[in-house]
């Protein structure tokens, strides 16, 4: 029978399923008491997604780049040296006190063990990037596996020599993009595969030598969906002038305007079989989820991708070869067993209440560990007593729970609470998902940080930088750029910024212009494509030969013939948005 609860932090009502209350047996854990999205935005408070802080190392003194802001006064050793063995790793460890709430204890141990500048495994002269695996020549890209060469790129996976790619798989020599698949050489175009030389495309399968096209599938030659012959191609797209920003820009601004006149799916999943939510491919029964590919039996999960995980709830980011997780994030790359952690990655397995740790099992309450086992609050015990001694606090956490400034409990099964954790809410990626001002934010009981004015002078303005890339000059890189948003825009602007050498020869390489607005404020805007967190129920928008809104003409008959179709479906896109909204079989009649 499904269960309604009412969410101790929105105070809205939510349903338990039956199979969720199975799920919560299996692995031992209390139904939650917060409902899927206040979840989802606690667990994202721990998360730094794309900011390092020049900082100092806590070991050794010596300059670092930090994922943790040098106000949080925590302990940070630069990566190496947290992998070290000349320090004891056990000697923050602390007694467990049975009378006060496990939870302060944690937050007390958090304050004061060792924790490692950056999350990266195998990161080969990729000193500006964070939170990534098997990465090599990489430069401020945070998010990557299995990637090289990428530069201001976030969340990609196999992907090779690309410039400002967000969601990017098997991608290469591309910029400006958005969740693209196995493209190359394809600059801002989005939801695209398998195609070579685009430029402004979206929604394209298998296409090559395209501008500002939708919805195609095997073509090559076209300009706003319009057959030209190779010739005539090559000189159009010369005309384009696209190495001069101010061309590009009109260009760019054409084609988003074009792609509303068409159609888009009402999900972009694929390739699954009884799967619900947005961004999904290559799953098996992945309910209420986003951007999960090679999932299998998940719910409420998010962002877990590259041989992805199975029999898990609530896991948000990484994945990779896991299983049994719930309520944490970034946990991945074979583990099992992982609850209410954040960071647990590289082989461990019974892990509960930790941060930052890897390689090991068996660990509850622990801090920045690596290859432990049987630890309490960095404490060792032997495995009788860890066994013996688990079980009295789990029963403490209920029996003395921890309550937080905002007045919410927090027993046993709960993630932490936004007030316990490294970062300011502004600082987390809750705030892209949940943006909040900062009074939101300390009523929401998490706090807020101002970034420290860094005072650089510009020596460029944006209205003398030159327009086209021929005009451009090697002092370039030696020029602090001023931003043409001036910070301000809501991107967390960095108001200034650089042209690295290895950019600039990308530029050079695919004759496009330099930027006029900083890596902060080309994510912003390039993820402002990105689906929001939130499904709605909507109709079909196909109103037989036409769309409803007579935008759009079909081209082939559809299986409802002449009368509106009838089907409904649970889409991201909100009543008001601008797109044309199909569903499946009314989308695929369009572009097959
Ligand atoms: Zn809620
Ligand atoms: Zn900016
Ligand atoms: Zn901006
Ligand atoms: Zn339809
Ligand atoms: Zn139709």
């Amino acid at each position: 029978m499904n269960e309604t609860r009412n969410c101790q932090n929105c105070k809205k009502d939510f349903v338990i399923e039956p199979e969720d209350f199975g799920f919560y047996e299996r692995i031992k854990v209390p139904p939650p008491t917060w409902c899927p999205e206040c979840r989802l935005q606690r667990r994202m408070l721990v998360r730094n997604d794309h900011f390092l802080y020049k900082s100092v190392s806590s070991k050794s003194g010596e300059p670092i780049f930090s994922s943790f802001p040098p106000e949080s006064g925590l302990r940070v050793f630069s990566h190496k040296e947290w992998l070290g063995d000349d320090w004891d790793q056990n000697e923050s460890g602390k007694e467990y006190e049975p009378q006060k709430p496990f939870l302060a204890q944690f937050w007390d141990l958090l304050k004061t063990a060792p924790l490692p500048a950056k999350s990266v495994t195998q990161a080969i002269n990729s000193e500006y990037s964070n939170n990534s695996s098997y990465i090599k020549n990489c430069y401020l890209s945070f998010g990557l596996m299995h990637s090289e060469g990428m530069l201001y790129c976030e969340n990609a996976s196999k992907c090779k020599d690309c410039l400002d790619c967000s969601l990017s798989l098997g991608c290469e020599f591309s910029s400006g993009t958005f969740l693209n698949q196995r493209c190359s050489v394809a600059h801002y175009s989005s939801h695209c595969e398998d195609c070579h030389n685009i430029y402004l495309c979206r929604d394209c399968i298998g296409v090559s030598n395209c501008i500002g096209c939708v919805g195609l599938k095997n073509k090559s030659y076209q300009i706003f969906n319009e057959q030209y012959s190779k010739e005539e191609y090559l000189l159009k797209l010369k005309e384009f002038n696209l190495g001069s920003r101010q061309s590009f820009k009109n260009i760019l601004g054409k084609a988003r305007d074009y792609w509303l006149k068409y159609p888009v799916k009402y999900a972009r999943n694929y390739k699954n079989e009884d799967c619900s939510g947005e961004y999904i491919s290559n799953s098996k029964n992945v309910k209420s989820s986003y951007y999960i590919d090679g999932g299998e039996n998940l719910k409420f999960c998010h962002s877990v991708y590259v041989a992805s995980g199975r029999d898990s709830y609530d896991q948000y980011r990484f994945g990779s070869n896991s299983e049994l997780v719930y309520e944490s994030c970034s946990c991945g790359d074979h583990v099992s067993n992982v609850k209410f952690c954040y960071g647990c990655f590289n082989n461990s397995h019974e892990m509960e209440y930790s941060f930052l740790c890897s390689s090991s099992s068996h660990l509850f309450g622990c801090v920045g560990l690596h290859g432990k086992k049987y630890c309490i609050l960095n404490k060792q015990y032997t495995e009788e007593e860890y066994e013996v001694l688990v079980p009295k606090i789990i029963k403490q956490m209920s029996d003395i729970p921890y309550v937080d400034r905002a007045g919410r409990t927090y027993r046993y099964g709960e993630f932490f609470p936004p007030e316990i954790g490294p970062l300011a809410y502004n600082e987390s990626i809750a705030q892209e998902y949940f943006p909040k001002s900062k009074e939101g934010a300390e009523e929401y009981g998490s706090f807020w940080r101002d970034p420290g004015d860094k005072n650089y002078v510009p020596t460029v303005r944006p209205e003398n930088l030159p327009d086209r890339i021929e005009d451009v000059q090697d002092s370039i890189l030696d020029e602090i750029l001023e931003c043409s948003h001036l910070a301000k825009c809501s991107h967390q602007c960095t108001r200034v910024f650089k042209i690295i050498p290895d950019e600039l020869e990308f530029y050079r390489k695919f004759q496009l212009s330099l930027p006029d607005s900083c890596p902060n404020c080309r994510y912003f805007e390039r993820i402002s494509q990105r689906a929001p967190i939130k499904m709605w129920q909507r109709k079909c928008q196909c109103g037989g030969g036409k769309s409803s809104n007579e935008i759009y003409q079909n081209m082939s008959p559809h299986q409802h013939g002449a009368e509106p179709c009838a089907n409904e479906f649970e889409t991201s896109y909100a009543l008001d948005r601008p797109e044309i909204v199909y569903c499946e079989q009314c989308y695929n009649a369009e572009v097959a």
